[in-house]
């Protein structure tokens, strides 16, 4: 009798495509998806990414970095089935310094990415942003306000590109029938943010940590509501991997004002800083809060991560860094 023939089933692994993956978060979100089987392929020119946050993989048969601007045409002759377009200056100071690079990489590098989703067939996620509300005059921040922006102020040309790479997400989706969606990313912390990326988590820490004065800016009664990085790249997968094509927020509620920040960090880090008072930045949000319930109800998503745990881990990586 003839034997069974015995059938094996290959199974291949994803393959992401990952811009910006040399950044904060795009380096976080390439770890989870290598934790996740995925092959990743990341895009970044390092004009605010650091190599340093994906030398770890070096060596990785499931990793391949490529150093290139997304403005630029992208060819790629492997298949894709995610791409994920995080390239963007994302700091205030680094926006302000590169003005014309965060329009294009919003503007220009959506449309590139869009372009290699749509011609491997690839699902679309786009980094957004709760800048998308500029100055909001509804709090918390539901997905349904459209915002507070001044088009022509030192922010538009983030919160204008965000705004732009939004709609191009949506007009790819209605047009091209494309499995598209949207993250508005809230403030968001941890281990490989640039010391002087000039955000108020780095800014403080590093002050705190070498006993220098803590800069708040204006009177510190603007408020922000920081999530930790693994939260917040755990609930964007969870969007990536669902069938919802509309924004969904994903941030951390914890809301509190930059005076009682900069007191908490003083008091975790035992410095010996003082807190001083500088000009608030023009256009600077009064107050920021997402609203989850969309989240939590569509990716059965919130965070994790308690405030002083984050913190802690935060300081950590900054300490030998300072
Ligand atoms: N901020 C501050 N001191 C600093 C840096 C920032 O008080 O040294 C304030 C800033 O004015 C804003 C908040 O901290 O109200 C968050 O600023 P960040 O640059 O981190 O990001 P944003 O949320 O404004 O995009």
């Amino acid at each position: 009798m003839a034997k069974a023939k015995k059938v094996t089933r290959v199974v291949k692994a994803p393959v992401s495509v990952v811009t910006g993956g040399a950044g904060f978060l795009g380096s976080h979100l390439v770890d989870l998806l290598l934790s996740k089987g995925h092959k990743v392929i990341a895009i970044d020119n390092l004009v605010t990414g650091s190599v340093d946050n994906i030398a770890h993989l070096a060596g990785s048969n499931y990793f391949r970095f490529i150093q290139q601007d997304v403005t630029e045409f992208l060819f790629l002759d492997s298949p894709v089935d995610y791409v994920w377009h995080f390239a963007s200056p994302a700091s205030p100071v680094d926006y302000l310094e590169l003005p014309i690079q965060t329009l294009k990489v919003g503007s220009l590098g959506t449309h590139k990415a869009l372009g290699l989703a749509k011609e491997k067939g690839a699902r679309f996620l786009i980094a957004s942003t709760s800048e998308t509300y500029g100055d909001p005059l509804v709090h918390p921040q539901t997905e349904e306000y459209w915002g507070n922006v001044n088009t022509i102020g030192p922010r538009g040309c983030y919160d204008e590109a965000k705004r732009f790479a939004e709609a191009m997400t949506m007009a790819y989706h209605r047009q091209h029938k494309m499995e598209t969606r949207i993250v508005r990313i809230f403030n968001t912390y941890g281990p490989r943010m640039r010391l002087r990326d000039g955000r108020v988590v780095p800014a403080f820490i590093s002050q705190a940590l070498k006993n220098r004065p803590v800069t708040v800016f204006g009177e510190g009664q603007q408020t922000r509501s920081f999530c930790y990085c693994a939260d917040l790249i755990e609930g964007i997968y969870r969007l990536m991997m669902s069938d919802y094509p509309l924004p969904v927020n994903i941030g951390n509620p914890h809301e509190m004002t930059m005076l009682d920040f900069a007191r908490q960090i003083v008091k975790i880090t035992g410095s010996k800083s003082r807190i001083i008072h500088k000009p608030l930045p023009q256009d600077d949000p009064k107050q920021r809060r997402p609203d989850i319930t969309k989240a939590k109800q569509l990716l059965k998503w919130e965070p994790q991560v308690p405030f002083a745990e984050g913190m802690r881990r935060t300081i950590e990586y900054f300490k030998p860094r300072v």
